[in-house]
């Protein structure tokens, strides 16, 4: 769930009984579900599945998007945020407050990465799980570069 997080917010629609209301009353629908997320390569498929009701697991998916929406939850002002994100933003060369930056960079949760190598190039609030395991594939070689084969 940290990252996918989308797999959090549907564990939190689950257990609030959003899904499958007839009356579009949030907490009427079913509270108990599960959440598959099936991850798909060249050579295999897999599905990790997610039992809402699993004790801790609501708990922790809320922790999740609480922590991913909170900076922008309260904001009433809307000012842009330039980064190293501008690098691909849509609109950047129409944008005053684009950044000057041509580094492929990734920036979760205010971690920033370098996009080729998986190392971290900034971490101002420290390091998140979800920074960590975005680093992690990023420095893996790919499987065509195992020397041992
Ligand atoms: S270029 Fe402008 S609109 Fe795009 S991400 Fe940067 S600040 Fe935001």
């Amino acid at each position: 769930m940290t990252l996918v997080p989308q797999t959090a917010l549907a564990v939190c629609l689950i257990a609030d009984g959003v899904l499958g209301s007839q009356t579009h009353d949030p907490g009427a629908g079913d509270t108990h579900g599960r959440v598959e997320l099936e991850i798909i390569t060249p050579a295999t498929s897999d599905v990790i599945a997610i039992d809402t009701p699993s004790a801790g697991i609501v708990t922790t998916a809320r922790r999740i998007i609480t922590h991913l929406s909170a900076a922008w939850h309260h904001d009433t002002e809307f000012r842009p945020v330039p980064g190293q994100w501008c690098a691909a933003c849509p609109v950047a060369r129409w944008c005053p407050d684009a950044a000057n930056t041509s580094a492929p960079t990734i920036v979760i949760d205010g971690v920033t990465i370098d996009a080729r190598t998986g190392e971290v190039l900034s971490a101002p609030g420290g390091l998140t799980a979800r920074a960590e395991a975005v680093t992690g594939v990023l420095a893996e070689p790919p499987a065509d570069d195992d020397p041992t084969v």
